[in-house]
């Protein structure tokens, strides 16, 4: 269903989503701590860090080489498109280029700002490809409250599901 609001081409020459600034407005992901002795026992060299909460994200604070504050740092489990079987990618990562957000008392599901080749100009096929994965997104925030994110001002609502 994405492919009606994404290019697969687009996407494969990208990785944008996959690269990280120390300062980024693209989060890491929040990987789900069960999932975590299974891939460090797959892929040892991969270095995670806690997060306030129950949030557990990819550690790339060595992958970075200078202080320059605009240095992307690819994800470890990015060579040339996700290595991760699909059990172990981050639901956030499922999700993308949506964001379950919490805005006042709401939760919203909401397009992220950095997508730079998403498809924004058909709202009605937006809404329908988040309405298809709203419900997966808000059972899963039922046992992994820590993907929803406090929402900013950047993002663009799509639906309040
Ligand atoms: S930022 Fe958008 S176009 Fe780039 S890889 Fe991610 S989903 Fe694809
Ligand atoms: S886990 Fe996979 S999809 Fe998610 S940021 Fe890393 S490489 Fe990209």
């Amino acid at each position: 269903m994405l492919e009606e609001i994404l290019s697969a081409r687009d996407c494969a020459r990208c990785e944008f989503c996959c690269s990280f600034r120390r300062q980024s407005l693209n989060l890491t992901p929040y990987f789900a701590p069960e999932t975590l002795e299974e891939i460090q026992r797959l892929y040892p060299e991969a270095k995670f860090k806690s997060l306030p909460g129950r949030a557990v994200t990819i550690d790339l604070d060595d992958k970075y080489s200078t202080d320059d504050e605009n240095e992307e740092a690819l994800c470890p489990f990015n060579r040339k498109g996700c290595i991760l079987p699909e059990h172990l990618k981050p639901f956030d990562c499922k999700l993308w280029p949506f964001r379950l957000m919490k805005k006042g008392g709401s939760l919203v599901l909401a397009l992220v700002p950095s997508c730079p080749w998403i498809k924004k100009d058909d709202m009605s096929k937006l809404k329908e490809v988040a309405l298809s994965v709203a419900h997966e997104a808000i059972k899963y925030s039922k046992t992994h409250p820590e993907i929803i994110i406090e929402y900013r001002d950047d993002y663009q609502i799509i639906i309040e599901p």
